[in-house]
């Protein structure tokens, strides 16, 4: 990361006209110059995994799926008064994939959530990742620690109901 010509703040740079002088600086001083280059996101960002954390945090916005999202799409579908097989052929997918995501046992990619959202008319995706907790791509197939916690409530809840 290189630091701003004027007030010296690492940060992405803008490339700006500031009386006839060009300057990389930091989005606070671009305002004071005139624009020539806005900064382009990196493709590749070759440094640690701290470091590509904060960035992504920072900069970027992720959508993760709903952890719901089995009964979600069924219970839309069923809303609408539609079989599997019709959704299915909505979608271009087999009925028997369908099963397996409304039954999540299968995780669909986003570009098939994304046709699910469109043909039921409900969101499958949330944002993550502006300021909530860090979430590393590899702990998204898993349960996390939240996850865990919750079924654990959930099973203590239950064993409480019987007694
Ligand atoms: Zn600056």
């Amino acid at each position: 990361m290189a630091e701003c010509e004027i007030c010296g703040r690492e940060d992405q740079l803008y490339t700006v006209e500031i009386d006839r002088a060009k300057l990389r600086v930091c989005f606070d001083c671009s305002k004071s110059g005139k624009l020539l280059e806005a900064p382009r996101p990196q493709a590749k960002i070759r440094a640690g995994p701290q470091f590509q954390e904060r960035t992504a945090r920072r900069e970027k916005t992720e959508v993760d799926i709903v952890s719901d999202y089995g009964p979600k799409i069924k219970a839309a579908r069923e809303k609408m008064h539609i079989s599997r097989d019709v959704l299915a052929e909505m979608i271009n997918e087999k009925e028997s994939f369908l099963d397996r995501v409304e039954s999540e046992r299968t995780l669909p990619p986003e570009a098939l959530g994304r046709k699910l959202e469109k043909a039921l008319g409900i969101m499958l995706y949330e944002e993550v990742g502006v300021s909530s907790s860090p979430v590393s791509k590899g702990e998204k197939k898993g349960l996390t620690l939240g996850d865990v916690i919750r079924v654990k409530r959930k099973e203590d809840a239950d064993e409480k109901e019987q007694d």
